[in-house]
This record gives C-alpha cells, sequence and structure tokens, in this order.
C-alpha cells in the first residue's frame, strides 16, 4: 500500500508496510496513478497518457519505481498476519500505572472530561493504602518486567502531594527486593506548584506534564479555576522556572484544543515564544453536541491550522529558534516495536488506571465509566474479558485501520475514543482520524523540507 499527497510544493509517497518515504518528481509521481506495480514495462495507456514527456524519460521514471520495488521500498508486502496477531499477546505483564491519586480539582475547566476531577463519582483522594496496594499489586502484576512507569494523575494530584510522596518513596524501597525500577511521570495544573514542590518533582518525576492552553485568553475561558478565575497568571511563571531547572527537558507543556481556539497554532507559537522549548496540544475529544466538542465542519480549517504550524516549525528550526512539538516528531528510520505499531498504548493490559478506591479501569479515560472496571487492587484481580478486548485489539481488527496509509504512527487510535465516544472498540473515532492523518502528512513533509 502507498500512499501519495503534494504539501508544501513535495510529490510525497509514503510506501505504508516498510515505512520508506520518496520525494518524487512530477512524472514519477504521476505515474504511480497507474497500477505500475503489476507491470514489467510502461503500457501503451500509460504511454499515451504521457506523450508530452519522451518515450525515454517515462521508461526511466518507470523503472526507477521498479528499482524501489524490487528493494522492498515500493509497494512492499505487510508481512503481518491478521490471524497471527490476533491473539499474539497472550497475557503480557503490566508495566504501567496511573494513579487517580486525586479525585478533585481546583480548576473548573470547561473541556472537562473527568467533569472536574470527580470521574463520575465523589470528590475524593487516594489513601497511602490505596496506593501501597497499586505498588504491591504492579509489583507482581509486572512479573518478569524490570523497568515500571506509574503515573500520578488526578483531578489535580498536588493536590494529595504528602501521598504522592510517600508512595514514590514505598516503591523506591521495594526496588531492590524485587528487581525492579520505578520511573515516575506527574501531570499538574500548576496551581499548586512553588519552590519545594518543583524541587522534589525535578528530583523524582522523570517527566512532567504542564497544562497550558495557550494564550491567556484562550487558557482563562477554557481553564477557569473554582472562583471562575482565570488561571494563566497563577501559573505561567512557575511553569517557565519549572522548565528552566529541567533544562528545557523531560517535560511538556500540554495544550487542549477546542471549538473555542480553532485557530490553535497561534496558542502553541505563544507557547513556544514564552520560551518553552517542549510543546504539544491535543485535539478535545467530546460527545457531539457539547458546546466546545470539535466537529467535521471545523476539519478544514483544522488541517490548515496543521500546516501552518508545519511551516512554522521548519522555519523556526532553519532560522536556529527550534521548539519540539510532541506530533511533528516522528522517527521514520526506527519507529516503536511492532506490537506499539499495531496496537498503541497497552491500555487494559500493560497499562491500567487505578482510582482512589483501587478499583482498576483499562486507562484513566475509562475511570468511573460503567463496564470497564477490571478489578482491585486490594485482590489483585482483573478481569479477563475486558482484558482481552482490549489486547485483541489492533489496527487489523478496527474497521477501516487496515486500509489507513497512518496506521503504524497512529497504532489504531485511542480506545477510549473508540468506546466512549464513536460507539465501539472496533470503531475508530472519525474526527481524531483525521487529524491524525494530517499530522502524520505534516510530520513527513517537515522532515522532507529540513532535509533540503
Ligand atoms: S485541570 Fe484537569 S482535572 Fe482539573 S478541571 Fe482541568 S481538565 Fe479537569
Ligand atoms: S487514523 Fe483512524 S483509521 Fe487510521 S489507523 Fe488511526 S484510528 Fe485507524
Amino acid at each position: 500500500m502507498i500512499h501519495k499527497y503534494k504539501l508544501f510544493d513535495q510529490n510525497i509517497v509514503l510506501d505504508v508496510n516498510s515505512g520508506s518515504v520518496h520525494l518524487l518528481d512530477d512524472l514519477s509521481y504521476s505515474l504511480l496513478d497507474f497500477d505500475i506495480a503489476a507491470m514489467d514495462t510502461p503500457t501503451e495507456e500509460i504511454k499515451k497518457a504521457f506523450s508530452e514527456y519522451s518515450g525515454e524519460a517515462v521508461e526511466e521514471c518507470f523503472d526507477e519505481l521498479k528499482s524501489l520495488q524490487k528493494e522492498g521500498l515500493l509497494f512492499s508486502e505487510d508481512l503481518i498476519d491478521p490471524q497471527k496477531v490476533k491473539n499474539f499477546r497472550l497475557d503480557p505483564p503490566v508495566k504501567a500505572l496511573c494513579l487517580h491519586i486525586c479525585h478533585d480539582c481546583n480548576l473548573r475547566c470547561r473541556y472537562c472530561f473527568a467533569e472536574t476531577g470527580t470521574f463520575h463519582g465523589e470528590r475524593s483522594m487516594m489513601s497511602r493504602e490505596v496506593g501501597f496496594k497499586a505498588i504491591d499489586f504492579v509489583l507482581e502484576k509486572s512479573r518478569n518486567r524490570k523497568n515500571i512507569e506509574v503515573d500520578f494523575f488526578g483531578g489535580e494530584p498536588l493536590m494529595n502531594f504528602d501521598v504522592v510522596k510517600d508512595i514514590v518513596s514505598y516503591a523506591r524501597s521495594k526496588e531492590k527486593e524485587y528487581g525492579k525500577t520505578f520511573r515516575f511521570t506527574l501531570t499538574t495544573n500548576g496551581m499548586l506548584l512553588d519552590d519545594d514542590i518543583m524541587e522534589y518533582l525535578n528530583e523524582n518525576m522523570s517527566n512532567i506534564v504542564l497544562s497550558l492552553d495557550g494564550t491567556k485568553e484562550v487558557n482563562d475561558y477554557l481553564r477557569p479555576d473554582t472562583q471562575k478565575s482565570g488561571s494563566y497568571d497563577k501559573i505561567i511563571d512557575k511553569y517557565k522556572k519549572l522548565a528552566k531547572l529541567r533544562n528545557q527537558d523531560n517535560y511538556y507543556v500540554r495544550g487542549t484544543f477546542t471549538a473555542h481556539n480553532l485557530d490553535f497554532t497561534k496558542d502553541i507559537l505563544h507557547i513556544a515564544d514564552e520560551g518553552f522549548f517542549q510543546t504539544s496540544m491535543e485535539p478535545v475529544v467530546l460527545k457531539e453536541g457539547h458546546p466546545l466538542a470539535i466537529r467535521e465542519e471545523h476539519l478544514e480549517q483544522l488541517k490548515q491550522e496543521y500546516e501552518k504550524l508545519a511551516l512554522e516549525y521548519v522555519k523556526r528550526r532553519k532560522e536556529g529558534n527550534p521548539f519540539n512539538f510532541f506530533h511533528f516528531m516522528i522517527d521514520l528510520e526506527q519507529g516503536p516495536c511492532v506490537i506499539k505499531r499495531i496496537s498503541g498504548c497497552g491500555a487494559g493490559s500493560e497499562y491500567v488506571a487505578v482510582t482512589p478506591t483501587g478499583d482498576i479501569y483499562p486507562c484513566h479515560r475509562f475511570a468511573g465509566e460503567e463496564g470497564y472496571k477490571m478489578g482491585s487492587v486490594f485482590d489483585g484481580t482483573m478481569d479477563e474479558a475486558i482484558k482481552r478486548t482490549f489486547i485483541n485489539s489492533n489496527v487489523y481488527t478496527k474497521k477501516d485501520c487496515g486500509e489507513c496509509f497512518a496506521k503504524f504512527y497512529c497504532s489504531g487510535g485511542c480506545h477510549a475514543n473508540s468506546c466512549l465516544i464513536a460507539g465501539g472498540m472496533d470503531q475508530p473515532y472519525k474526527i481524531g482520524c483525521e487529524l491524525e492523518k494530517k499530522r502524520v502528512e505534516c510530520a513527513i513533509a517537515i522532515q522532507a523540507l529540513l532535509a533540503e
């Protein structure tokens, strides 16, 4: 399978199965409109279609494309057998936890999928006891796997910071005995950051996600606090300090764009202009009818925004004033391993979320959702049927993914978007797909432009 597209005056061809990218001249690019994979020499139909070119030129381009085919760089076959991957991960170890350390929040973001921290339940905090049980759970369920990841999530995790610290100490105290290494991360809205907390985070968290939606106007509209006052002025300087202390590495300033800021490029550039090197911005995912939901009629504008962002991204890199944007940083040389490439994040099997009551869900997005509770850290159970549904979902089982050029970058999309928004595990979330495909196209085009 190939995907050909024109972007930024470049004729780009992605050979989906090999991951090879080719930049072609107009003639070679147009030749690919014909089924040349099945031909040995240019047909009469091709010669007629390209009569304005000399016969030699057509044959030369044709031969070059056929050489690429012989080398396995064009029209390459998919070597993965969909039947074989159906049960290819029989019982993977649990290697990552999302700890819902606090089901409460000091912000009232207008698009919050977690109902401003409650996840469809009561406002509550994870106790030390539950946190330690969660660590015991992952120590056992990770089996032979050495490295374990624990993400502190909320609500707002810093509202329960003492318990965060105790869980980190408890996990570290078990590392030697169990032969494990814990890697901690934390996502925060920044409201409670102070110098002591920053120092602790810098010593103990491998990565930190700092939530900010862009300009003051946009952020304050979307992310007010409990008193309906904007959060921007309360967090921006702390974020700058933290990013500096982390040498502009191992953090992300992460935003969400919504129907309110379809022109989100300006928000990302604002974040970069404020001196942040690591940026990320995700489209909001909300049920149809929510006033901030992305709708199909927004797609064209959003795609143009990604193009605008891509050009600015390249311009700044060439001028020596770069920033990173998470979705543009795809590795064309060496993507993730094949399992990740076809089945994504591992939610529901390798990665689970634990709520303040110790309940286990496939990931943070499913917390509190009826029908998705998998078990409890108190008895170590994990519902086999739910686990199997998640393990068996991959780009070969999801409708449309098998034929999608972006499948090895997207890995079949987010399970929560499929299950909670699109209507089922095998249903890709169409709006997300359109944006993902555009991001992949831009990311590839960026690499071509940077190589010029
Ligand atoms: S900071 Fe996070 S949990 Fe709190 S309201 Fe905003 S989106 Fe929801
Ligand atoms: S973009 Fe959509 S259709 Fe394509 S692989 Fe991802 S989820 Fe599947």
